[in-house]
Order: C-alpha cells, then sequence, then structure tokens
C-alpha cells in the first residue's frame, strides 16, 4: 500500500460535494439556504434545463464584502456558529460551511455579492473549485450565485441525474418547501422561459398555502394542532387535489426536513385516513426547544435526531386525526353509557356483549355470530304502518341508545340507520364489521395467536417457484393467524390447518395473497413484518365480516354500534373506504327547498 497523504483542499472539496450535492434540487436547497439565512425579503431562482445547466439563486439579502466572499468559498468558512456549544442550539438553515465549496468544487460557479453597495461589490468566477478571477463590481446589496454545468468534471455523478422534468419536480418540491416555510418572504421560481412560481409575502403560512395552492384548485384548507411535553406541532392539510402523491411539508423549528421518522408518521396517518385522501397537501410545523432536536445528523440536512422521537410521532399522529376528522366532516363519537340508555332491551341477551372479545364467543379469531339475527329477531323492525308523529314535533333526534345517536334501524339489511342532533347517520355494516374484526385480529396477532383447527383433508395447492421462496418469510405470522402452511413437493403447498371460522377455500386465497405481497415488500424486515400483519389483518377481517344483505336484530346493530365506536378508527374501514357517512339536517332542508 502506498504512503498516506493529507488531500488536497479542492479533492477534499469534490468529495464532500459527493455527500452534500446529489442533484441540482441539492443546489437548490443549499443556495436558497443561504439567501433565507442572510434575511433575503426575496428570493428568486432560475433554472435550465432541470437545474442541470443553470441554477441562479439571487437575494436581497445582507450579502458579503470582498472578504468574506472569498472565506466562503473556503472550506468550513461559516459566519454561523463559532463554538461547540452552538452547535446545540442551531438557529441558522447553514453551520457547517460546506455547502459553497463543495457545489463550486462540482460545476461552473460565480458569486457575485454586495454588503455596501457604496463600497463595490465583487465577482468570483470558479471553474472546478478553482478560482478563475476575482473582480470588484457595481451591484446593489445582496447575493447572486449562478452554478452551471453541474457535475462537468464529475461524470460518474453527471451519469445518474434524471431527465430534466425530474430534476425539475425534485428541485420545485425543494423551492415549494421554502415557499412554505417562510412566507414572510418573496419567491420567484422560473425555469427558461417558464414561470413556476410568484408569491409575495403572505401574513402566514396558511395565507401562503392558499395562495400555493389556490391557483390550481380551491381547496379547502384545514388547521390542526396537538401539543405537550414542551412540542407543539401545528399543520394545515389541504384535501381533494385528486392527485396520485401526497405533497408533505415538513418544518422542524423552520427548517424543512425529509426526516424518515416523521414522513413515516405521516403517511401512515394519511393512510389510515383513507383513499380520499390521496394528493393530500400536509404543512406540518414541529416546534420544540433546540437542545431537544439535533440537526447535524445528514449530510444534507433532512433528517433530524429527537430526543425523544415517540412524543413527536405520536403528537404528529394526535394531531394529523384531528386533522383528518376535521375534513372528513366527521360525526361525533360521544362517550355512551348502554345501560343508561332509555329503550334499551333489559334482559341480557345473547347478542347483546359490548367491548373488543365477549367470552361467550369462545376462542374463535371472528366475533361475527355475535351479529346473528336469530336470537332478537322478536323486535319488530320500524313500520310504515305505524301512527304517524304529531307535525309539531321538534327538529331534534331522540335520546341516542348508541355512541353515533338514536338507532332508526337497518336500511336493505345492509346499512345502519341513526339520528343525532345534526342529522342522519348511515352506517356500513359490513366495513363497520370489518373494522371491529380488524382490530381484534391486530391485537390478537401481537399477543397469543388464533386458534386453529387440523383440517380432515389438507388442502394442497400448486404455486409458483417464487412464492414458494417468499414463505419463510411469513410462516411465522401465518402460524399467528392459525394457518399451518408447508411446502408440499417442489412446487406445491398444504395448508393443514386453518382457523376454525374460515373455510379452506378462502385460507388458501388469503396464503396466496400474503405470499404474492411479501414479494412487493423490501426494506426492514420489521417493518415488512408489520405492514404484513396489517394487510392479513384487513383480509382477514373483510373475508371474515358480515356482508350487506344480512340481516341484524336491532339489538346486534346495537352492539355492532358499540363495538365500532371503540375501535382505533370508526371512520375507515381497513382498506381505508368510509365506514360513516353523514347526511346534515341542514343539507337535507337544502335539498328539499326548505331552506
Ligand atoms: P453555511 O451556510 O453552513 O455557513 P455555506 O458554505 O453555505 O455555509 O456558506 C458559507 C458562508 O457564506 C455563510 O456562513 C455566509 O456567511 C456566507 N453566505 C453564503 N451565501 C450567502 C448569501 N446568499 N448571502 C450572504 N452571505 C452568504
Ligand atoms: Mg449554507
Amino acid at each position: 500500500m502506498a504512503r498516506i497523504r493529507v488531500l488536497s483542499d479542492q479533492l477534499i472539496n469534490r468529495i464532500a460535494a459527493g455527500e452534500v450535492v446529489e442533484r441540482p434540487a441539492s443546489v437548490v436547497k443549499e443556495l436558497v439556504e443561504n439567501s433565507l439565512d442572510a434575511g433575503a425579503s426575496r428570493v428568486e431562482i432560475e433554472l435550465a434545463s432541470g437545474g442541470r445547466s443553470l441554477v441562479r439563486v439571487a437575494d436581497d439579502g445582507c450579502g458579503m464584502d470582498g472578504d468574506d466572499a472569498l472565506l466562503a468559498l473556503e472550506r468550513h468558512a461559516t459566519s454561523k456558529i463559532t463554538s461547540a456549544e452552538e452547535l446545540g442550539r442551531i438557529t441558522t438553515l447553514g453551520f457547517r460551511g460546506e455547502a459553497l465549496p463543495s457545489v463550486a468544487a462540482v460545476s461552473r460557479f460565480t458569486l457575485h455579492t454586495a454588503a455596501d453597495p457604496a463600497e463595490g461589490g465583487v465577482r468570483v468566477e470558479m471553474d472546478g473549485g478553482r478560482i478563475l478571477t476575482v473582480e470588484g463590481v457595481a451591484r446593489a446589496r445582496g447575493t447572486t450565485v449562478e452554478v452551471r454545468d453541474l457535475f462537468f468534471n464529475v461524470p460518474a455523478r453527471r451519469k445518474f441525474l434524471h431527465a430534466p422534468e425530474t430534476e425539475l419536480r425534485h428541485c420545485q418540491e425543494v423551492v415549494l418547501g421554502a415557499a412554505v416555510s417562510r412566507p414572510d418572504v418573496a419567491f420567484r421560481f422560473s425555469h427558461g422561459a417558464r414561470r413556476l412560481l410568484e408569491v409575495l409575502p403572505a401574513a402566514d403560512v396558511e395565507a401562503r398555502l392558499s395562495e400555493l395552492l389556490g391557483r390550481r384548485l380551491p381547496l379547502a384548507i384545514h388547521r390542526f394542532g396537538a401539543s405537550g411535553a414542551g412540542i407543539a406541532v401545528t399543520g394545515l392539510m389541504a384535501v381533494g387535489s385528486g392527485g396520485a402523491r401526497h405533497l408533505l411539508h415538513l418544518l422542524v423549528n423552520g427548517r424543512p426536513v425529509r426526516d424518515r421518522l416523521l414522513v413515516g408518521a405521516v403517511l401512515r396517518s394519511l393512510r389510515a385516513g383513507g383513499p380520499g385522501l390521496r394528493g393530500a397537501h400536509v404543512v406540518l410545523l414541529v416546534s420544540l426547544p433546540a437542545e431537544a432536536v439535533d440537526v447535524n445528523v445528514h449530510p444534507a440536512k433532512a433528517e433530524v435526531r429527537f430526543a425523544r422521537p415517540g412524543s413527536v410521532m405520536a403528537l404528529v399522529e394526535q394531531g394529523l386525526r384531528a386533522g383528518i376528522a376535521a375534513s372528513q366532516g366527521e360525526v361525533e363519537v360521544r362517550a355512551f353509557d348502554p345501560l343508561a340508555a332509555p329503550g334499551r332491551v333489559a334482559s341480557p341477551s345473547p347478542v347483546g356483549y359490548r367491548g373488543a372479545l365477549p367470552a361467550q364467543l369462545g376462542p374463535s379469531l371472528f366475533a361475527h355470530p355475535a351479529y346473528d339475527p336469530s336470537a332478537a329477531a322478536e323486535e319488530a323492525p320500524s313500520s310504515l304502518l305505524r301512527p304517524p308523529h304529531s307535525s309539531a314535533r321538534p327538529l331534534s333526534a331522540g335520546p341516542a341508545d348508541t355512541p353515533f345517536g338514536r338507532l332508526i334501524g337497518q336500511y336493505r339489511e345492509s346499512f345502519l340507520l341513526v339520528e343525532d342532533e345534526e342529522g342522519l347517520v348511515v352506517v356500513d355494516q359490513h366495513a363497520a364489521h370489518e373494522r371491529v374484526l380488524y382490530d381484534q385480529i391486530r391485537r390478537r396477532l401481537q399477543d397469543q395467536g388464533a386458534p386453529s383447527q387440523r383440517l380432515l383433508v389438507p388442502v394442497l395447492f400448486e404455486v409458483e417457484q417464487a412464492l414458494l421462496e417468499a414463505l419463510p418469510q411469513v410462516s411465522e405470522l401465518l402460524a399467528r393467524a392459525g394457518l399451518e402452511v408447508e411446502p408440499f413437493g417442489a412446487d406445491t403447498l398444504r395448508l393443514a390447518a386453518a382457523p376454525p371460522d374460515l373455510p379452506p377455500e378462502e385460507a388458501r386465497e388469503l396464503v396466496l395473497e400474503l405470499l404474492e405481497r411479501v414479494q412487493g415488500c423490501d426494506g426492514d424486515p420489521a417493518r415488512v413484518a408489520e405492514r404484513l400483519a396489517e394487510e392479513l389483518a384487513a383480509s382477514l377481517s373483510c373475508r371474515a365480516a358480515i356482508k350487506v344483505n344480512h340481516r341484524l336484530s336491532l339489538e346486534a346493530q346495537r352492539a355492532l354500534l358499540a363495538d365500532l365506536a371503540g375501535t382505533d378508527n370508526p371512520y375507515r374501514c381497513p382498506h381505508g373506504r368510509p365506514i360513516v357517512l353523514r347526511l346534515s339536517q341542514e343539507e337535507m332542508e337544502r335539498r328539499l327547498g326548505r331552506r
């Protein structure tokens, strides 16, 4: 091996660029952050071919004098921190003094800046990290940085750049993030001759967001928030863009981040909110003491480390749940004491159970016999022939006998109708039961596992080689669900045991479905396992839930509604479809011409 040498600054900068500068969007991010740190009130961003051939960022910030301009291009030269203690409470976006030299090392770079126009400005031109010229020029206070031909001298990196549209999209996300994070600053963003964004200073984040979105769609924006333990989460959510992708802006103490944990928490909440949230725009602002978060953990400062990530994520999810509920105009579920409710059958009925897993159901994985219609069929369904109510009857609901309000009855043996103070509530009985089962099954999969019954005749089924190979990854999960599956020859699986309530044919399909899912999964094994357990529970609960066109006694209807109210999310089935629909009195009257 050759002797050890210390690398030249130029080479060091180019190596650092490998971490800091991944693509044009990273250049945009670093330059815009510098402009904001410089106190700019206006930032202009111009690109050509997705930023591959040009990124130009101009600001009216504090600018630099000639000496500082040259210093700024040195590695680890920063005006933002001076001591190690300050690293613990950083309030600027930059702090490492790495961005400018790194960007300059891998591009043709020009810095054009003035702190005091009376003293004149300076223009520094560089090429691959080498200074070509330094000259005095006149200019207004502020800074313009021009980055041309990114990676011209690092062909290996250049090769990995994507098509201009793709790079442009990434740049656009960065600019949007900056615009959302600093509503007080004016931004202009253009690509060639195309003006992509232009915003004047706005009063607050909400005003900025509605301006950013308003141009495309007049979306309703919902505010939400949650706080505790010195952490405050506030956010805005706009739903209904119909776009395929969510757009998330996550700000931690004002710093735009793409933190893995935060993104995960947001996406999880959105997924649980159902397909109606597809394309939601979410702005999330997390504020906490600077000491409670380390921003110095990621080369591009995209990730942060929270001292107490659990509390932060819990607040984020709690806040988002509230935001999602607001956006969906949800029905309020009240704490409800069924025994105190009037009009309730007093004698204990075989179906009048409450709570997640009633004892009388035995060890079954599924609880649907509880909603069997036979048990309390004596209750007459409401009849057309009943004497009409007096016309003076006030427009208010009767006493509640379920957590959703007063049960009216079952409609077409498929939907449960309830009235409350606001109007009419319609509950999809299949989806409701699916939700109840889903929660139960999830808990079971976590705990002791489900009961299983040996099949008299094991079911054999052929599978592709690839699916067969995926079996070891799910066999433990399947076993916990009560499914015993083993390879039987080169291309066959043998189902030897299944939960008592699951017909073997359904069990077979479930196994195939799960094996197919495994193939599509990769990443952290713990997360994959978690996702598979979720999917298994969703599949199982859907297969086992009472269907539509299934008659339920009033008692069973009440039991189902009570169970539904006790689930983690009574509004969405595990597949994300809504369970509860509301028709408000107001809407009804409007549609009937009474208002
Ligand atoms: P950092 O932002 O981590 O300090 P940079 O390499 O991005 O490191 O910038 C180095 C220094 O150059 C900054 O600390 C700042 O003093 C100065 N600087 C960079 N961009 C600007 C700008 N647009 N306006 C004024 N000063 C700037
Ligand atoms: Mg910087």
